[in-house]
């Protein structure tokens, strides 16, 4: 049985505009580290053996029916806009119906230069296309709306990040590509007729019920709500909330510098870029925000009758915080056992990480453990703890399901920053092993099946900075 895949692809049959054809760069020796058979299955895809699974997503060989690609687009990047970015080393391959009947993009990333690579080689390494891997399973598996992880092809090239680094590809899965950014790149152009099919375009894969660009706005707005509200719930900062890694299917999109934290703080950064703190943990509500206030001007273009559509474009941003809030009480409440939030348990939730970022107590472990003993050993000031915990006692006598609530709630286990880092380590000296160890324990989040993959790290293990890995 050979590969086989059903490819339908609608974004390839869109005008010259949106993107450029362009076929992936062979590389030298392709070898299979990953691969998502579930996935796989998922959409409907016939595997074949690893080295057919090599050359295809090592992309040495063009499927069948694929018609590969690279995106146009824009974006701003830390509040600047760059009038052209695109798929610089992204190759989308193209589309299949999941088994939902779902539209789901394959794309190829690190696959080679494309007209948008600018300064770059097109390329990835072998780090960064694990730490995606990894990343973005376990937020699947977190239940949080990602982009997935297909295939990890190492390439037996290197490529060159001031040093020597073994190259790899990463096949990343999305309800589409389709971004914030997507729409800017025509909208600052003024080429309202693209901008009008584009719109046309993802309300047919997005939001088909939307009547009009207004619609489809709110549809993003409501989904950017809620997903920066799941990633805070479990301790996730993304890093690089550009405009163009906002993508208006929800979706989690572009694990580059992304972190989960371990030690709480709201004021928590880890990009090595991110000087400003721009992207900070608390900060990422007004930033999903401004990211669609973004969408909002360029759907803008669009409209006849300006006056009115800024007026509903407006509306629509100024809802967001509210709908935000509205998420995150949800979310939180559920994690220290409370299912139908009310008036007050916002403070509760407050005072608890109030508590947390004065005694820098661990995040996931902290909510983990509430109601033992365990918890309390997380602060310094104890006494203090002590309190919040009677108040806390008080309210969920009133939740009979208070510790299932909490245990759906809170992960026994995230990709910490330490483990991710020993994972590349040990990969790049050719070990899987940490990798296949990872994945196996994130692959069921909120039940524990390896107790050391939950420890925080120890002092010397701490890693405080990532890095985009491009
Ligand atoms: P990112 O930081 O991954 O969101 O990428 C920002 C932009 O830089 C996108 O247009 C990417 O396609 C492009 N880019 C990132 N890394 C490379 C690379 N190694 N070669 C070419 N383009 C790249
Ligand atoms: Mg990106």
């Amino acid at each position: 049985m050979d590969f086989k895949a059903s490819f339908d692809n609608t974004f390839a049959r869109l005008p010259d505009a949106f993107f450029t054809r362009v076929t992936p760069t062979p590389v030298k020796a392709p070898r299979l580290l990953a691969f998502n058979f579930d996935l796989a299955k998922e959409l409907g895809i016939e595997t074949g053996d690893a080295d057919g699974l090599a050359a295809i997503f090592g992309g040495n060989e063009v499927p069948q029916n694929a018609t590969p690609l690279a995106q146009l687009y824009a974006g701003h990047q830390f509040g600047n806009y760059t009038a052209k970015l695109g798929d610089g080393r992204a190759i989308l391959l193209g589309e299949v119906l999941d088994s939902n009947g779902i539209r789901r993009d394959i794309q190829l990333k690190g696959a080679g230069r494309t007209p948008y690579s600018r300064g770059g080689d097109g390329r990835a390494w072998l780090g960064p296309v694990l730490r995606e891997y990894v990343m973005s399973e376990a937020m699947h598996a977190l239940g949080i709306p990602t982009t997935r992880a297909l295939a990890a092809v190492a390439t037996g090239e290197d490529i060159y990040r001031e040093i020597a680094l073994p190259g790899a590809v990463l096949t990343r899965v999305a309800t589409s590509h389709l971004r914030v950014g997507s729409f800017q790149v025509f909208a600052h152009r003024a080429q309202v007729e693209e901008l009008a099919q584009l719109t046309a375009y993802a309300i047919a894969r997005h939001d088909p019920e939307a009547e009009g660009p207004m619609d489809l706005l709110r549809a993003v707005c409501a989904r950017q709500a809620e997903l920066v509200a799941a990633w805070m719930s479990v301790g996730f900062i993304h890093g690089v909330m550009n405009t163009d890694n906002c993508s208006i299917s929800g979706e989690t999109i572009d694990y580059g510098p992304c972190a989960f934290m371990d030690d709480f703080h709201m004021g928590r950064v880890f990009s090595s870029i991110d000087r400003q703190g721009r992207y900070a943990f608390g900060n990422q509500p007004n930033m999903a925000i401004w990211n669609m206030a973004q969408f909002a001007t360029a759907l803008l273009q669009q409209m006849d009758d300006k006056d009115s559509a800024v007026d509903e474009a407006t509306a629509i941003i100024h809802a967001m915080p509210d709908q935000i809030e509205a998420a995150w009480l949800e979310r939180f409440a559920a994690k220290i056992g409370i299912a139908a939030p009310r008036e007050g348990d916002t403070v509760l939730v407050q005072n608890l990480l109030d508590l947390m970022q004065k005694d820098g107590a661990d995040f996931t472990n902290t909510f983990r453990a509430l109601g033992t003993d365990s918890a309390r050993d997380q602060f310094s000031d104890r006494d203090a703890f002590d309190v919040w915990a009677r108040a806390h006692q008080l309210r969920i006598a009133q939740e009979p399901d208070a510790p299932a609530v909490m245990a759906a709630a809170n992960p026994a286990v995230i990709p910490r920053n330490h483990r991710m880092e020993q994972m590349i380590q040990a990969a790049v000296a050719g070990d899987m092993a940490p990798f296949e160890r990872l994945m196996k324990a994130l692959a069921t989040p909120y039940v524990e099946t390896d107790a050391e993959l939950s420890k925080p790290p120890a002092p010397s293990e701490v890693i405080p900075a990532t890095f985009c890995g491009t």
